[in-house]
C-alpha cells in the first residue's frame, strides 16, 4: 500500500464515520448517552486535520498515529477501544501483506481491544462485528462477503442483551436496538470494502 492509497482509505473511513454522526447518536439515544455519534465525528475531523502527516508514515506507523488521534480525541468508552483497535493493527501490521497476514493482524488487535475493554463476543458490543469480520477475513472471504458479514452481524446485535458497556445498565430494556459500536463499526468496514473494491 503506498501513500496515497492509505491517504485515500483513511479519508474515505474518516467521512463515512463522520457522514453517519447522526445515526450512530440516535441509536446512543436509545440504548447510551447520546454521545456516540458526536464522539466519532470530534475523533475522525482530527485524524482528517492530521492527515498527510499521518500517511506520510509507513502503514503500521500511520494506524499508530491514527489510533493516538481516537484516543485522544472520541473520548467516551468507545475512544480508547477504538484508538486499542487502530493502534493494535498498527503494530502487528505484516511485513508482507495478504489476506491471511492481514487476517492475523486483525485477530491480534481484536484480542487488544478484548484486553483493554474486559470483554468478548456477544455481549451487544462493537466486537459483535468485528470478531465475525476477522472470522471471514482468515476464511478467505471476498470484499462482498466481508461487507455482508459486517451487516448482518451489526443487525444481530439487535436482539442482544447488552451486558457490557453503557447500555449494560438497562438491562432487557437493551434489547431491540443495534449496539451504536457495533453500527460504527460496520460503517467502517463497509468503507475499507468500498475503497478497495
Ligand atoms: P460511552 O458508552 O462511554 O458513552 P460511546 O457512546 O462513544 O461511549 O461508545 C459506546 C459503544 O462502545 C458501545 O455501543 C459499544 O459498542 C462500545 N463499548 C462500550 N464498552 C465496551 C467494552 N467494554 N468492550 C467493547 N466495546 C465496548
Ligand atoms: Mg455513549
Amino acid at each position: 500500500m503506498t501513500g496515497p492509497d492509505l491517504k485515500a482509505l483513511i479519508e474515505a473511513v474518516s467521512n463515512v464515520v463522520i457522514a453517519h454522526a447522526d445515526e450512530l447518536t440516535d441509536l446512543d439515544q436509545a440504548i447510551g448517552d447520546g454521545d456516540h455519534g458526536v464522539n466519532m465525528k470530534r475523533g475522525f475531523e482530527a485524524v482528517v486535520s492530521d492527515l498527510d502527516q499521518i500517511t506520510a508514515k509507513p502503514v503500521g506507523e500511520a494506524l499508530k498515529a491514527a489510533g493516538m488521534q481516537l484516543v485522544m480525541k472520541v473520548g467516551g468508552a468507545s475512544g480508547p477501544l477504538y484508538g486499542t483497535l487502530f493502534m493494535g493493527l498498527g503494530k502487528a501490521w505484516p511485513e508482507t501483506l495478504d489476506q491471511t497476514s492481514l487476517a492475523t493482524a486483525f485477530g491480534e488487535a481484536i484480542d487488544a481491544v478484548k484486553a483493554r475493554g474486559k470483554s468478548e463476543a456477544g455481549q451487544k458490543t462493537m466486537l459483535d462485528v468485528l470478531i465475525p469480520v476477522q472470522v471471514a477475513l482468515a476464511a478467505g472471504g471476498d470484499l462482498d462477503t466481508i461487507c455482508d458479514t459486517a451487516e448482518t452481524a451489526a443487525a444481530a446485535t439487535i436482539p442482544m442483551q447488552a451486558t457490557k458497556g453503557r447500555a449494560s445498565f438497562l438491562g432487557e430494556r437493551s434489547v431491540g436496538h443495534m449496539d451504536p459500536g457495533a453500527r460504527s463499526s460496520q460503517l467502517i468496514i463497509n468503507a475499507v470494502c468500498e475503497a478497495l473494491s
